[in-house]
């Protein structure tokens, strides 16, 4: 599956705020965001300006639409997809679709804090170092369901990431729609999130608004 393969903290300065996308590096001076915080390009700095003053409607459920799907790393045509699904599924639209995205394989691994951003938990799925049910998977879209079970694979346990990767998990904290044992690096889906354990600067209304124009 496509993946957005572009400067990452543009994404940041494009969205106006930090999504927190390349892990402890938010958190240190380094942060692009820290320092520059406007919009990339040449115009950036009156863009940002001028859309604090006057945004339209579309414009805002555009920008709530592209941050959600930055912050899940996951491209146009498979968010519309997800968003479609949704849809089909009981309930609302809107708090289905966030379901979705964080019931997918690399958010539970980063959810579960064996990854220190969304991207390293996709890097670490695609290379095999996951099973879930027992089954290796390399399949970071891998919708994951009320009962899987995650792990690191074996093989890789012998790894030195990963027999150093304990410290680093039990200093993570896991939702509590998630089963984490740390010392196996297992964890478990218990069921699915509510909405109050998703982040809450996403605006799944507006989200729905856009596809439902
Ligand atoms: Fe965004 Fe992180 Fe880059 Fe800062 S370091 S701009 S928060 S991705």
């Amino acid at each position: 599956m496509a993946k957005y393969i572009g400067p990452v903290c543009k994404l940041c300065r494009r969205e106006g705020e930090k999504l927190f996308l390349k892990g402890e590096r938010c958190f240190s001076p380094k942060c692009s965001f820290d320092k520059r915080d406007y919009a990339p390009g040449q115009h950036g700095r009156s863009m940002s300006r001028q859309r604090s003053r006057r945004e339209s409607d579309y414009g805002r459920q555009l920008r709530a639409k592209q941050r959600a799907r930055r912050v899940y790393g996951v491209m146009e045509r498979q968010f519309r997809r997800y968003y479609e699904v949704a849809l089909q599924r009981r309930g609302l639209t809107g708090l289905n679709l966030l379901q979705i995205l964080e019931t997918r394989l690399d958010n539970v691994v980063y959810r579960l804090g064996f990854a220190s951003s969304r991207a390293q938990a996709r890097l670490m799925v695609t290379h095999g170092h996951f099973t879930v049910n027992g089954r290796r998977t390399d399949i970071p879209s891998m919708l994951l369901k009320a009962g899987d079970e995650i792990a690191v694979r074996e093989g890789s346990q012998k790894l030195t990431f990963f027999k150093e990767l304990e410290k680093a998990v039990e200093s993570r904290n896991a939702p509590a729609w998630l089963a984490r044992d740390a010392k196996a690096l297992s964890g478990e889906v218990e069921r699915l999130p509510e909405r109050v354990e998703i982040d809450g600067s996403l605006n799944e209304q507006l989200i729905v608004e856009y596809y439902s124009r």
